[in-house]
């Protein structure tokens, strides 16, 4: 039998979280709603849930601050749903270790295309990398090593904490080191959108959070390059 996937909407305004519960139901999904922030976060870590879509002015605590907070639970997907641009602004300049952002007014079937992406990829439904299918083990670029039978990264022997998405993006480059990537492309291959809804400058967010982790100066970069008009690559050192 297939078991729904389950949503948990935190939002405030009653209007939008029950059209929003409406119109996820009819798609197939189970889901719940919270009200505010507090009760967003205790449902979200004791609940098991597939994916948080996540307002960010909400009464009892903010997004942005239940997102951190689950994040030292849970690598559950969360997308933020903004009401205005400055806080888009925010979440790109933030980084709370959400998985995407939609901002309103949107349409649900962006919303739903976005939902889609991130439950599918969460839930493993991933076409596995080269090195994953080839069953070779390590990829070694400088004092990186990419363990891809245990999805993990190391420098000099430290593990580094990375979120499911980072570890898909920085095993893709090094899977094919020195070849230069455009953010569509990562879009696609990382992020599992096969339209033209995602922000590109989701992928400039992530790799400024995979260069904090990984460079020893994140605004000099000696693994994860930008290639100027085209994208980003990882660096053969
Ligand atoms: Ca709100």
């Amino acid at each position: 039998m297939d078991i729904k996937k389950k949503i948990l909407i935190v939002e405030d305004e009653k209007n939008i979280a029950m059209v929003l519960a409406y119109n996820i139901k009819k798609e197939g999904y189970d889901c719940d709603i919270a009200g505010d922030g507090e009760t967003g976060l205790t449902m979200a870590i004791t609940g098991s849930y597939d994916l948080i879509l996540l307002d960010i002015m909400l009464p009892k605590m903010n997004g942005f601050e239940v997102c951190e907070k689950i994040r030292y639970k849970s690598q559950v997907p969360i997308i933020f749903v903004t009401a205005r641009e400055e806080e888009k602004d925010k979440i790109l300049g933030l980084e709370t270790g959400a998985d995407d952002y939609v901002t309103k007014p949107f349409s649900f079937r962006e919303l739903l295309s976005r939902i889609r992406a991130n439950i599918r990829r969460s839930s493993g439904e991933v076409v596995r990398t080269e090195a994953a299918r080839q069953n070779t083990s390590d990829i070694t670029i400088g004092e990186l090593v990419i363990d891809t039978e245990h999805y993990s990264v190391t420098k000099n022997g430290e593990p580094i904490e990375l979120s499911k998405k980072d570890y898909d993006l920085i095993a893709l480059l090094a899977e094919n080191v020195g070849k230069a990537f455009t953010r569509e492309d990562l879009l696609e291959k990382v992020w599992g959108y096969d339209d033209y809804y995602g922000d590109i400058r989701t992928v400039d967010v992530a790799m400024n959070r995979l260069r904090k982790k990984i460079e020893k100066d994140p605004a000099k970069p000696e693994y994860l390059m930008t290639k100027r008009g085209v994208g980003y690559y990882l660096c053969d050192r």
